[in-house]
């Protein structure tokens, strides 16, 4: 038994290929002067997420577009565009009660996670909330210590060795029946900008259990850091017990 907390890593996100950008520009008839801005501006999800914005108008710059005026500087808010930005966390210590509820969010997602059919554990790994008083940590630390034991005690009996790696991977599955939700698991989950700042919203708000609004409030921070225009318009609150609860001002769910 082990007592451990989630990490949260940015694992990988878009990146534009500068190339690409002045190949588009110049097809598209916009001056060098008028590409040298996206040609130069940083090449993640920000520049191509406006780019994809511009191309619908045709607002790159004046003159590609006779019904276009001005040029604004800022989004419309519309959230379409915001897809095509793609983010990947790796989600690591969280619970499986965090990894249930996180999959319920299905649109603009891909999940991979542990398998305990194929994945036999040595040991029950958990992070408990902070909220819990010392007695109450304490019985729940035996409870799952005697989930261990029993699994442990359980596999122990079997002669894993003469199985096929199909026999064990029914068996490993039909033990793990006896695990807690709250045992320590390892995700891999993507998403894009449009559901990254929904789930975000619905998974800091004060209603939603302390471990995956502890985690979102973390993937928020990163994001404000990394992507500030993006989510320029989200705050944060903070809760008593140290979590945040982050809103978009602009408009929630584009
Ligand atoms: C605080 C909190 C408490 C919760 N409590 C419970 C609970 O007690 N029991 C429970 O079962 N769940 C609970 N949930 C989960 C909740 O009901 C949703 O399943 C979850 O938040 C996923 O969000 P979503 O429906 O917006 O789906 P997402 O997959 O995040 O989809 C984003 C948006 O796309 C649109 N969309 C997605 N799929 C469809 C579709 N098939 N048809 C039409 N539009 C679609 C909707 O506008 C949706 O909001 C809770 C969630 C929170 C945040």
């Amino acid at each position: 038994m082990q007592m451990t907390r989630p990490v949260v890593v940015l694992l990988a996100e878009t990146r534009l290929d500068p190339r690409g950008v002045q190949e588009l520009l110049a097809a598209l008839g916009v001056t060098e002067s008028g590409a040298k801005r996206f040609v130069d501006a940083a090449p993640g999800a920000s520049t191509l997420i406006e780019l994809a914005g511009r191309l619908c108008y045709e607002s790159f710059e004046l003159g590609l577009n006779p019904n276009v005026t001005k040029i604004r500087g800022s989004s419309k808010g519309d959230g379409s565009i915001l897809e095509h930005g793609v983010t990947c966390w790796a989600l690591l210590n969280v619970s499986r009660v965090l990894t249930h509820e996180l999959v319920r969010h299905r649109v603009g997602v891909a999940i991979s996670q542990e398998s305990l059919r194929y994945v036999r554990l040595k040991e029950i790994k958990m992070w408990l909330p902070e909220e819990l008083s010392d007695a109450q940590k304490e019985a729940m630390i035996q409870a799952a210590k005697d989930s261990e034991a029993a699994y442990l005690k359980l596999s122990e009996s079997i002669a894993w060795d003469a199985m096929s790696m199909d026999a064990k991977k029914r068996m490993t599955s039909a033990l793990r029946r006896i695990l807690p939700d709250g045992l320590a698991t390892n995700m891999i989950w993507s998403a894009n900008h449009r559901t990254l700042r929904w789930v975000i919203e619905m998974r800091t708000d004060p209603a939603a259990e302390v471990e995956i609004r502890t985690v979102f409030d973390r993937v928020a921070e990163i994001c404000k850091e990394k992507w500030p225009t993006l989510y320029q318009d989200f705050e944060r609150t903070s809760l008593p017990d140290g979590t945040g609860s982050w809103k978009a001002k602009l408009r929630s769910k584009v």
